[in-house]
């Protein structure tokens, strides 16, 4: 062999595959170098060699909303760290962007620092870090440049729950300073004086069952404060994202902006494409499995969120992964769904519920699932092309998917910390068979074979 045939040898080759982008579709081989996609073309020879021939190849799947570990009243999120990104990486999520929340009075450098300080060691797939902001206060806000240079550039706000929400006079200032920093504003938007008035209506008729959860949360407390949100930002000019959009409401007032030009964009997670609020009715105390903020909606808001998707009026599909235990943790909320923590699992399970109930079923494209649930999240947070591409110079991040494996999900298929699955009995034909991350294969046949602390920090630049 002469010496131009070995420099031409890669590290790894993923051989006969069909690559899946957000743009196209085609076969090609795939050599890696190091941490890095080398080349693509046709027959690249490998130190070592895997077979993909009748797999689809995508780029690594980015959740930019999960939260790991994360405190909420008495208890805390049953996935940690490790747990977590250990269960995206089985479902094929190489990235995940999960959040920091400050202490009462802690400097945001501060938390960030420790909050990274927490994954690092710990996280199984790459993370970034979005920063929430619960104030206005000019001590706090003066802080925001400084955290765009450490690759926290998007900050997220919320326009209910006590001690985070913002006023409308607030939201706008933060809007302003992001907008000034470079940075981009996500937004929880219900509105919160409709949300305390019918808590406070249901506590005086007794009505404690996990359905007045959704109930107290209605569709119009959505749409209100999204179509709010979006007329603030489009006054500053900022780029807002609004997360979890679970209403047709929602999706009508993001489309509508966005038309008007507003720079603005959507994300949905797969229980508001996939769950409705019949589930919150189930026998004896079985609906607090199914709580979570947004609440699941009807049948009528699913198809227009798949519309939606499909038609761009949404870009991404997060989920909001916030898992807590039936036992010993939503239980807690037996005698008041007040009490119930509110949050479902989900990030194992995203990139093929969405093949399944998307691509399968003719409501995306091979290219759209990977848009969304890939690429756009990689542009509007400031990771492409590094993330959600498949091209030369981009990590290595690949997940090889098994267009016809028939699986059944279940709470011992996943790998999720948590005692239940919203999804079980999902009959899915198409599931993730190997996980790269940045060219180490972390994730083989459900198996996974990575470690706690492959995943690192990103680094984020500003939204591209
Ligand atoms: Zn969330």
């Amino acid at each position: 062999m002469d010496s131009l045939q070995r420099t031409d040898l890669f590290d790894l080759v993923i051989r006969g595959g069909k690559l899946v982008t957000a743009t196209r579709t085609y076969h090609s081989d795939i050599g890696i170098r190091g941490e890095k996609i080398a080349a693509i073309g046709p027959d690249l020879e490998g130190a070592r060699v895997v077979e993909a021939r009748g797999l689809l190849i995508l780029p690594g799947a980015i959740d930019p909303h999960v939260h790991l570990e994360m405190p909420v009243g008495e208890t805390h999120s049953s996935d940690d760290w490790f747990t977590g990104t250990r269960a995206a990486a089985c479902g094929g999520t190489t990235t995940v962007i999960d959040f920091v929340e400050p202490g009462l009075g802690e400097g945001l450098e501060h938390a960030l620092a420790k909050r990274r300080e927490r994954g690092q060691g710990r996280a199984a797939v790459d993370f970034g870090l979005h920063m929430t902001l619960v104030n206005d206060k000019a001590e706090t806000l003066q802080e925001v440049p400084g955290l765009l240079e450490e690759g926290c550039t998007s900050f997220k706000t919320y326009l209910t729950y006590e001690g985070f929400r913002l006023s409308d006079s607030a939201f706008l200032h933060v809007l302003c300073v992001v907008k000034e920093a470079g940075g981009t504003l996500l937004v929880h938007a219900e509105n919160d004086t409709i949300i305390a008035h019918l808590q406070r209506r249901f506590r005086a008729e007794k009505k404690t069952a996990p359905k007045y959860h959704a109930l107290s949360r209605p569709p119009i407390a959505e749409a209100e404060a999204i179509q709010r949100s979006l007329a603030l930002a489009e006054v500053t000019g900022a780029r807002l994202y609004v997360v979890h959009i679970s209403t047709a409401l929602g999706a009508d007032a993001l489309h509508s902006a966005r038309q008007r030009g507003v720079n603005a964009s959507g994300e949905t997670c797969p229980q508001y494409l996939l769950l409705t609020d019949k589930e919150l009715s189930r026998p004896g105390f079985a609906g607090a499995k199914y709580v979570c903020s947004p609440p699941l909606r009807s049948l009528m808001d699913n198809e227009r969120l798949w519309k939606g998707l499909a038609d761009d009026d949404l870009q991404t599909v997060g989920t909001d992964h916030c898992p807590f235990n039936y036992k010993g943790q939503k239980d807690l909320g037996r005698d008041n769904y007040e009490k119930i923590p509110s949050g479902l699992p989900g990030i194992e399970s995203r990139l093929s519920l969405l093949y399944q109930y998307g691509v399968r079923m003719g409501r995306l494209s091979l290219e759209r699932w990977v848009e969304v649930c890939s690429t756009n999240p990689a542009k509007i947070f400031g990771l492409y092309p590094r993330k959600g591409s498949l091209e030369p110079g981009a990590d290595a991040d690949m997940v090889l998917f098994d267009p016809n494996k028939k699986v059944t999900l279940s709470r011992s298929l996943l790998h999720e910390q948590v005692d239940y699955t919203p999804y079980k009995g999902f009959e899915l034909q198409g599931y993730p068979v190997m996980t790269f991350l940045r060219g180490k294969l972390i994730v083989k046949n459900g198996e996974f074979t990575g470690a706690a602390g492959d995943g690192k920090y990103l680094v984020r630049g500003c939204s591209g």
